[in-house]
C-alpha cells in the first residue's frame, strides 16, 4: 500500500562513531566508544552496534560503558568532520527534494510527495546514493507522515528501510510513539495499557485528564494520525516565546516607578529577539500583584517586530490601562515568531531599526548596561 504524502525519516547509522571508522579498517567489528575521558564523568556520544550489543548506548557513563566492554575502542568526537560529512550527506538528500528538514546532524525528514515508484525503493535510492557519497550507512523510515516514518526507521535499524501504515503498529509498544516517555508510559501502565493497540481503546476525554494537555497529541498518535509539514532545508523551529521579567524591591504602582524597569525588560528582550533572528507578532505583558495573583495581557501588533521600542510602546499601554494596585513584578515576553529575513517588509520601516542595530554593537563589546535608553537608564541609576 502506497501512503498519499510520502515522507521519509533519514537517521544515520551510530553516525558519529561510523564517521571515525572511515579509512580505519582496523577498527571494523569492534566495539568503539565515542565519548570523552573516562575520569571525567563523561558520557558516551555514539557507539558502534558491536558495542551496543553489550548494552552500551549514546548517554550512558563512560565508566559504566568499559565496565560493560572492557576492551572497547575509545575515541575522543572529531566534531569538525561530523560536521563536513553531516554537510555531504545533505546535499545528497536535498538532490532529491528541497523538502529536507534537519532534525540533527545526521537525521532528516524528507518529503517526497508526487515522485514516481514504491516509496521503499525510493527510500533505498536515497539510502544508496548516501552511501555512495560518504561510505556512511543510514536506515530510512518511511511512512504518511513524520510519526510513522519515525516509528519506521527506529525499527529498521541499522541499514534499514521500512514502511509503516497506521494499522502496523497496533502491537508496538506504547513507548515507541513520539511523546512518550518512561514516565508517561508508567502512568499510563497503571491502566494496562501496554501496547499501542490497547492505547487505541482509551478515549481522548480519559487520556487528557490522565496525561494533560499532551493527551490530545497522543491520541492522535495512537492512530498514527500527524499533519505537521516537513519544512524547507535551512527552516528553522521559533521559539514559543522571548521575554525577561523584573521583581521590585518594594511593590510600586505609579507608571514612573514601574517604566524604568519596565524598559530595561524590552530593551533585553529587543536584543535576544534580533540576536535569534526573528520577528514577533504578540506582546504579553504580566504582572505580580501583591498577593502574588499573576496577570497577563496581551497585544497584537500591526506587523511584528525585534523593535525593543515597539515591544515598550505595547507593553507601556496595557500597563498604564490596567496596573491599578501595588505589584511587586512587572516582565514582557514576545512571541509568534517569524524569521526576520523573510518577513514582509514594512511600507513604513521602523525608524528604530539603524539605532537599535548601532546598539546591540555596542552591548556585544560594552556589556547589555553600556548603551540604554533614557528610560531605562532610570532603572540603572534609581535603586529598583
Ligand atoms: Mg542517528
Amino acid at each position: 500500500m502506497e501512503p498519499e504524502r510520502r515522507i521519509l525519516h533519514v537517521d544515520m547509522d551510530a553516525y558519529f562513531a561510523s564517521v571515525e571508522l572511515l579509512g580505519r579498517e582496523e577498527l571494523h567489528g569492534k566495539p568503539v566508544i565515542v565519548g570523552g575521558d573516562p575520569g571525567f564523568r563523561s558520557v558516551v556520544t555514539s557507539c558502534t552496534y558491536e558495542a551496543r550489543k553489550y548494552g552500551v548506548h549514546a548517554g550512558m557513563p563512560m565508566t559504566r560503558a568499559l565496565n560493560l566492554v572492557p576492551h572497547a575502542v575509545i575515541l575522543s568526537g572529531s566534531f569538525a568532520r561530523y560536521k563536513t560529512y553531516s554537510n555531504r550527506i545533505f546535499a545528497v538528500l536535498l538532490s532529491f527534494t528541497p523538502r529536507v528538514q534537519a532534525t540533527s546532524i545526521d537525521e532528516a525528514f524528507m518529503d517526497i510527495t508526487g515522485t514516481p515508484g514504491g516509496i521503499i525503493d525510493r527510500a533505498m535510492e536515497i539510502q544508496e546514493a548516501v552511501y555512495e557519497a560518504t561510505s556512511l550507512w543510514c536506515t530510512v523510515g518511511c511512512g504518511p507522515n513524520r510519526l510513522l516514518a519515525k516509528m519506521a526507521s527506529n525499527l529498521n535499524k541499522p541499514r534499514g528501510a521500512g514502511l509503516l501504515m497506521p494499522d502496523d503498529i497496533t502491537d508496538l509498544p506504547i513507548g515507541a510513539i513520539w511523546g512518550i516517555g518512561p514516565s508517561t508510559a508508567d502512568k499510563l501502565g497503571m491502566f494496562g495499557i501496554d501496547t499501542i493497540g490497547k492505547l487505541r481503546n482509551l478515549t481522548r476525554g480519559t487520556l487528557r485528564s490522565v496525561l494533560g494537555s499532551s493527551g490530545e497529541e497522543i491520541y492522535r498518535y495512537a492512530r498514527g494520525i500527524d499533519d505537521r509539514p516537513v519544512q524547507f532545508f535551512g527552516y528553522r523551529e521559533p521559539p514559543k516565546s522571548m521575554g525577561h521579567e523584573h521583581t521590585f524591591s518594594q511593590d510600586v504602582s505609579a507608571p514612573e516607578d514601574y517604566m524604568p524597569a519596565l524598559a530595561m525588560v524590552c530593551q533585553k528582550t529587543g536584543c535576544r529577539v534580533r540576536e535569534g533572528g526573528w520577528l514577533g507578532g504578540v506582546v504579553t505583558l504580566k504582572y505580580r500583584l501583591r498577593n502574588m495573583k499573576r496577570i497577563t495581557r496581551r497585544r497584537i501588533l500591526a506587523s511584528p517586530t525585534d523593535q525593543d521600542q515597539t515591544i515598550l510602546a505595547a507593553a507601556e499601554e496595557m500597563a498604564r490601562g490596567h496596573i491599578d494596585q501595588p505589584i511587586r513584578l512587572i516582565g514582557v515576553s514576545i512571541s509568534h515568531f517569524v524569521p526576520s529575513k523573510t518577513a514582509q517588509l514594512s511600507f513604513f520601516p521602523e525608524k528604530t531599526v539603524e539605532l537599535n542595530r548601532v546598539a546591540d554593537k555596542v552591548r556585544n563589546r560594552y556589556g547589555d548596561k553600556a548603551m540604554v535608553s533614557g528610560r531605562a537608564l532610570e532603572y540603572l541609576q534609581g535603586n529598583w
